[in-house]
């Protein structure tokens, strides 16, 4: 199946300059979301992960259904002042804007072992943010895996040290 058949380029949205890559097509067909989510949970059962972390919120939709798929839990990575409970909290840098990420202190058992997943990689920044909060927090990051790789953004040079599946690149 070619995924990218169901994934809409848009030009300059959020800003001039950036093509975003549109996933709600793919979403809206029931096969296709099923089939992508289908190869992702491949992945993670392949890296025999423990639990699944996603951050907000397009790592939402694809963390979930893999992680209901594996009967795995799902840890939210969420923005600045979302998660109720006490948090960690990192500075990042984003594509287009400056944030802070945060997780639940109490969300990842040393030692557990964590795939981490997100919709799309660009720079890398979003997932280098969230990588360092599971490691605080003992967490073993043992995959990342993306729907999308913006390959020319370089976001691998930056998670080298990580194994990393993408079903489709740019
Ligand atoms: P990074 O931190 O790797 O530079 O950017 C990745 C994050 O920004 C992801 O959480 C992703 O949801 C969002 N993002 C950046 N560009 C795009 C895009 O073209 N399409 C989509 N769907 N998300 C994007």
């Amino acid at each position: 199946m070619d995924f990218k058949d169901h994934i809409k380029i848009i030009e300059d949205f959020p800003k001039e300059g950036i093509r975003f890559k549109d996933i709600t097509p793919l979403m809206q067909n029931g096969k296709v979301y099923k089939q992508a989510m289908d190869e992702m949970a491949a992945y993670v059962k392949k890296k025999d992960a423990d639990i699944i972390v996603g951050p907000e919120a397009r790592g939402f939709i694809v963390g979930c259904p893999v992680a209901y798929s594996l009967e795995l839990g799902f840890v939210p990575v969420r923005k600045n002042g979302k998660l109720p409970r006490e948090v960690i909290k990192v500075d990042y840098g984003l594509e287009y804007g400056n944030d802070a990420l945060t997780i639940h202190k109490d969300s990842i058992t040393p030692g557990q072992k964590v795939v981490i997943m997100d919709d799309l990689l660009a720079t890398g920044g979003t997932i280098d943010a969230t990588i360092k909060l599971v490691e605080q927090l003992g967490g073993d990051v043992v995959g990342l895996a993306f729907m999308i790789e913006l390959a020319y953004l370089n976001g691998r040079e930056k998670l080298k040290d990580y194994d990393i599946f993408t079903l489709m690149q740019y």
